[in-house]
C-alpha cells in the first residue's frame, strides 16, 4: 500500500485486521497525510483537518477498527454556525422551519424555495453546483446559503464543481422523485440496511492527528515512513515497487496517495488512469490558527465559527472557534480561532508573504468579529494542494476507471481525490477500497 492519509491508514488497518501481510509506504516522517495536530503554549490546534462528520461508512469503519471510543463529540453549544451578510453574523437556521424568520434569504428567495417540489425534473445530464442548485432552489440560495458552505468544505467555487459529487443525495433525490422535498421525504420513509450516521461534529481526544497516530501504530511495523515510492511497475502476477531503500513485490497493490502523486505513479502503464488523476484540480488554502482575547472581540466567540461569502469583498474564507468545539484546546483566558484564507477567492495565498496573509486575516476578524487587537497567530501553514475539486461528471470518470482495473496485479485506488473529500468519505474510501481488494483475492 502506498501513502498513510486518512484513506490508507483505514485501508491498512482493514487489510491488517482480516489478516493480510500488509506494508504501509509513506513519505512523509509520520503518518496522518493533512490529519496533523500540533501542541504549543497551551493550545492543541489542527494543522490540516478541524473536525468530520460521523455518517454511517466511516462510523462503521471506526467501529469495526475498535476506534470508536477514541472520538469525541463537539460541544452541542457549539452547534450554531454564522454568515458574514454585510458585516454581520447572522446565524445559519438549524431547521427549514428558522428560514422563515431568518434575514439570511429575502421574501423572494424564500418564496423560490417554497416552489422546489414543484420545479420540473432536470434533463438528467451532468452539472455543475451552480446549474443544479440555482435550477432547483434558486439564485438567492445558490449565492447566499450554496456557495460560502462550498467555500468552507471545498474553499472551491460552483460554477466548477460538480452538483453529482457534491451532493450525491440531493441529485438522487430529484433523480428518484423528481424533487428534493421528494425524495427527502421517501428516503425516510424507506426503511434501510446501510448504517446510520451520528449527528454532530467529531474529533479524537488529543485531536485529529492522535486518531491518525493511533491508527499508524496500530500498524506497528508494516508502516514504514520516510519512504517516498519513486515509481510502480506491473511485473507478471506482481507489481514492483521502488523506494530509496530498495525494491518491494506485491500481488496487490492500493495506491492512496493525491491526485498529483497518483498521476505520476501511473503514468507509464495505466495512461487513462493517469490522465483522470493529472486532470483533478486542487484549491490552495493557508490556515493560520490564532490564540484569541474574547475580551477583546466585540462579538461573542461561540458556536462553531463563520463562513463569508464572496459578495463580502474580503479575502477571509471563514474562522472556526475550535476551543467552543473541544474541551482543553485553549489555556483558560484564551481561544483557539482557526482562520482559513485562500482558496479560488485568493489562490496567491499560499505564495504571499506571512505579514500579507496575517493582515488580511486581521482585517477579516475584525469585520466578522469585530477584533482589533488580542490576537496572537500560533502558526501560518500552507497548503498548496489542499482539496482536490471534482468537476462536471467525475462519478462516471471514476466509475470507469475503476471497472478498467480488471487486468493485470491487482491495483485499488482510495482518497479524497476520487469518493469525496471529508475526512469520513476519506476513511469509508480506504475502508472500501481495502474491501474490493479482499473481494477480488
Ligand atoms: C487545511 C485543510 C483543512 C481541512 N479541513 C477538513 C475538515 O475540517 N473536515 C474534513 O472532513 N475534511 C477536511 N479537510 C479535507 C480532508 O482532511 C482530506 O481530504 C483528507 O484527510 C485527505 O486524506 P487522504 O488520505 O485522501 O490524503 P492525504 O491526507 O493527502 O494522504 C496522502 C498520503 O500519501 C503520502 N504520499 C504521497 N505521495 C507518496 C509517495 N510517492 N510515496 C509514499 N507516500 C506518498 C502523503 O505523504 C500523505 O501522507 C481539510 C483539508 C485541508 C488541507
Amino acid at each position: 500500500m502506498i501513502g498513510a492519509g486518512a484513506a490508507g491508514l483505514a485501508a491498512g488497518r482493514t487489510l491488517a485486521e482480516r489478516g493480510r501481510d500488509v506494508h504501509v509506504l509513506e513519505a512523509a516522517p509520520r503518518a496522518g497525510g493533512v490529519l496533523q495536530t500540533e501542541r504549543r503554549d497551551g493550545f492543541v490546534y489542527e494543522r490540516g483537518a478541524n473536525t468530520f462528520r460521523l455518517t454511517g461508512a466511516p462510523l462503521a469503519f471506526l467501529r469495526e477498527a475498535g476506534l470508536e471510543a477514541a472520538l469525541v463529540a463537539a460541544s452541542p453549544a457549539s452547534r450554531e454556525r454564522f454568515l458574514l451578510q454585510d458585516g454581520r453574523l447572522v446565524p445559519v437556521p438549524l431547521g427549514p422551519l428558522g428560514f422563515v424568520t431568518s434575514p439570511l434569504l429575502s421574501v423572494g428567495g424564500k418564496l423560490r424555495l417554497l416552489r422546489e417540489p414543484f420545479v420540473r425534473r432536470g434533463e438528467g445530464g451532468a452539472e455543475s453546483v451552480a446549474a443544479f442548485v440555482e435550477r432547483r432552489l434558486g439564485r438567492e440560495a445558490l449565492e447566499r446559503l450554496v456557495a460560502p458552505f462550498l467555500v468552507g468544505v471545498y474553499a472551491g467555487d460552483e460554477q466548477q464543481l460538480g452538483a453529482e459529487a457534491v451532493f450525491p443525495s440531493l441529485v438522487g433525490y430529484e433523480r428518484s422523485a423528481g424533487s428534493i422535498v421528494g425524495g427527502a421525504i421517501r428516503s425516510r420513509l424507506r426503511p434501510t440496511a446501510a448504517p446510520t450516521g451520528v449527528a454532530g461534529s467529531w474529533s479524537a481526544a488529543g485531536g485529529l492527528g492522535a486518531l491518525a497516530e493511533a491508527m499508524g501504530q496500530a500498524l506497528g511495523e508494516r508502516l514504514h515512513t520516510d519512504l517516498p515510492v519513486r515509481g510502480i511497475a506491473p511485473d507478471g502476477a506482481q507489481w514492483r515497487v521502488e523506494t530509496d531503500r530498495g525494491e518491494w513485490r506485491a500481488r496487490s497493490l492500493l495506491l492512496a496517495v493525491p491526485a498529483p502523486a497518483a498521476a505520476q505513479l501511473l503514468a507509464s502503464h495505466h495512461a487513462e488512469l493517469s490522465e483522470l488523476a493529472a486532470a483533478i484540480a486542487y484549491a490552495p488554502m493557508v490556515a493560520v490558527p490564532l490564540s484569541v482575547d474574547p475580551s477583546a472581540a466585540a462579538h461573542a466567540i461561540e458556536g462553531f465559527g463563520f463562513l463569508v461569502p464572496g459578495s463580502e469583498g474580503i479575502d477571509l474564507l471563514g474562522a472556526l472557534f475550535m476551543s467552543r468545539l473541544f474541551r482543553n484546546r485553549a489555556p483558560a483566558d484564551r481561544e483557539l480561532v482557526v482562520a482559513m484564507i485562500g482558496g479560488r477567492r485568493w489562490p496567491g495565498a499560499v505564495e504571499a508573504d506571512e505579514g500579507v496573509i496575517l493582515e488580511r486575516v486581521a482585517r477579516g476578524l475584525e469585520r466578522a468579529l469585530g477584533l482589533r487587537s488580542g490576537l496572537d497567530p500560533l502558526e501560518v501553514i500552507r497548503w498548496p494542494q489542499a482539496v482536490p475539486q471534482p468537476a462536471v461528471g467525475h462519478p462516471g470518470r471514476v466509475a470507469r476507471a475503476r471497472a478498467g482495473l480488471a487486468g493485470g496485479p491487482r491495483l485499488e485506488l482510495a482518497g479524497a481525490w476520487l469518493d469525496g473529500v471529508s475526512v469520513g468519505d476519506t476513511l469509508a474510501s480506504g475502508h472500501a477500497a481495502a474491501k474490493r481488494l479482499l473481494d477480488r483475492a
